[in-house]
């Protein structure tokens, strides 16, 4: 399922917030505990609200919380901290003033996408680390999901040294590796090429969410296309398997 992008870029409130992800078992269980909301004041307004100018609006702080899983067999608590201001409606007695929150981190971080059971553990870490990082750094969060891709190539065996003339290892790049898997899985290399130029813009500066929320959903693409494609030839292969009572291979001779 491609990234929910309202879930990951609007602010909450006590009475109002989104069903996030559970990071354990998967499903958007996660419910805020009230009671463990704290928030502070910050610096800015410590040294200002004292001054003539000052507004209640221009208060602004800091805030951590808990979000705890609703389901009692997974119960998984994800701690969330953020910056906090404080917005207004028009109450019956005038101005009511309530908090805003804009989470920075959540720990653990909920999935952005869905992995496939049986994609590597070396591409899931990077995932999981881009997930982590999507709110307080985009840039790096792309940059992992560029490593993702390294991650990927070396899964499907494409090679990441080269020998020089001198016989001394050298890194083969991210886009020769890509083209030199292009001659496998062309579908797959031309979209791992474009999650590299968006990784390539977070490496060298700043990256709009949306830009990191597109990575994530083609590699997510890739992924299932790739690991589900595999469980479907396991499923055929088996299959084939039972029929003959033995190996597929048509050298070899089954015992009956
Ligand atoms: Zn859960």
């Amino acid at each position: 399922m491609p990234v929910i992008r309202d879930l990951w870029t609007k602010n909450f409130t006590k009475t109002d917030y989104p069903r996030y992800i559970c990071p354990r078992c998967g499903d958007a269980t996660l419910k805020l505990l009230l009671a463990s909301i704290f928030e502070s004041e910050d610096g800015s307004t410590s040294t200002n609200k004292s001054r003539e100018e000052w507004e209640p609006d221009f208060w602004a702080g800091r805030f951590s919380c808990d979000f705890k899983c609703a389901k009692d067999d997974c119960a998984e608590i994800v701690a969330v901290v953020g910056r906090v201001t404080l917005s207004a409606v028009h109450g019956e007695d005038g101005l009511e003033h309530y908090s805003e929150f804009e989470p920075v981190y959540f720990y653990p971080a909920p999935n952005l996408i869905d992995v496939p059971e049986d994609c590597p553990n070396s591409v899931r870490a990077e995932i999981a680390a881009a997930c982590a990082l999507i709110r307080c750094d985009p840039a790096s969060a792309a940059n992992r999901l560029r490593c993702a891709i390294e991650a990927f190539l070396t899964n499907e065996g494409v090679r990441r040294f080269t020998l020089s003339k001198q016989r001394k290892y050298a890194n083969v790049s991210l886009h020769h590796r890509i083209d030199l898997y292009k001659s496998k899985e062309p579908e797959f290399a031309e979209m791992l090429l474009a999650v590299k130029w968006l990784g390539n813009v977070g490496s060298h500066g700043e990256i709009a969410l949306d830009n990191v929320f597109d990575a994530f959903d083609i590699l997510e693409h890739v992924l299932e296309q790739r690991f589900h494609r595999t469980a479907e030839r396991i499923r055929v292969l088996a299959g084939k398997i039972n029929k003959r009572r033995g190996p597929v291979n048509k050298r070899t001779r089954r015992k009956r």
